[in-house]
């Protein structure tokens, strides 16, 4: 299989790329892809920079010029839901963007018209994650993810998210990723290790658990990539 694993953070993507033997690399678009070989796939990685639309031009570069038969997302993300500590891993069942704000015409948080309020990821690849999960003895929590271009460092901004959307955690490139997946008809996985839980210490949680949180989330990617299509 070709498969495709992108980050938006170059911190995100480097525990992956350390595991390539070899790889060459492109430059399209504002960013690098890295081309290799991993656990008998071909894979393209690349990290997108922060936000919706960066990772929405990586995200269309990789179903339109590579070809990819799936897209992983690995990262970190602002725990929501109180079971989320720092470290633990969340997989979206579906995502949304909690930024989005048309409601003055009477819609509601988060659609866009003719789009859908909520995108959910690819159900094979999440049984997939479960397994492989219980494999390694390691708790896969599944949950809503919300979206937006805003780091979340507020209780009452988080609170308002987890009211709205009933997400568990947020981010700022999952949502844009899966919806570009979901138009391209490319199965797609989203997975974040929980760096901060978005509340006022976020930043400071963010810096001190990045690398650590990052790690976790790529190795679970990297047993997911072992046992896919085998
Ligand atoms: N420290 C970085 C900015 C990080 S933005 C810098 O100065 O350049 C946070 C990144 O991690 C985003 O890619 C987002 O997807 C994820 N993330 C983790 N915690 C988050 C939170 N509380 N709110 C929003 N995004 C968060």
């Amino acid at each position: 299989m070709k498969i495709a694993i992108m980050g938006a953070m170059r911190e995100e993507i480097a525990p992956i790329l350390e595991h390539l033997e070899s790889y060459k690399t492109l430059e399209h678009a504002g960013n690098i892809f890295y081309t290799g070989h991993y656990g008998g796939h071909e894979l393209v990685l690349a990290y997108s920079k922060i936000g919706k639309v960066f990772s929405a031009i990586t995200a269309s570069v990789m179903c339109e010029r590579f070809g990819i038969d799936a897209l992983l997302f690995s990262g970190v993300a602002g725990g929501i839901s109180p079971e989320l500590k720092i470290g633990d891993l969340i997989m979206a069942s579906q995502l949304c963007q909690h930024d989005v704000d048309i409601v003055a015409f009477g819609h509601p948080y988060g659609f866009i018209p003719e789009g859908t309020l909520m995108v959910p990821t690819d159900p094979a690849l999440r049984s997939l994650a479960s397994e492989v999960a219980i494999d390694m003895g390691i708790d896969l929590y599944e949950g809503i993810i919300a979206t937006g271009d805003q780091f979340v460092a507020s209780s009452e901004r988080k609170s308002w998210i987890h009211e709205t959307f009933n997400a568990d955690a947020l981010e700022m490139e999952g949502g844009s990723v899966a919806c570009v997946c979901h138009n391209f008809g490319v199965p797609c996985f989203v997975l974040r290790a929980i760096s901060d839980t978005a509340n006022g210490e976020a930043s400071e949680d963010f810096d001190a658990f990045l690398q650590t949180s990052a790690a976790v989330s790529a190795t679970f990617i990297l047993a997911m990539v072992h046992r896919l299509g085998h």
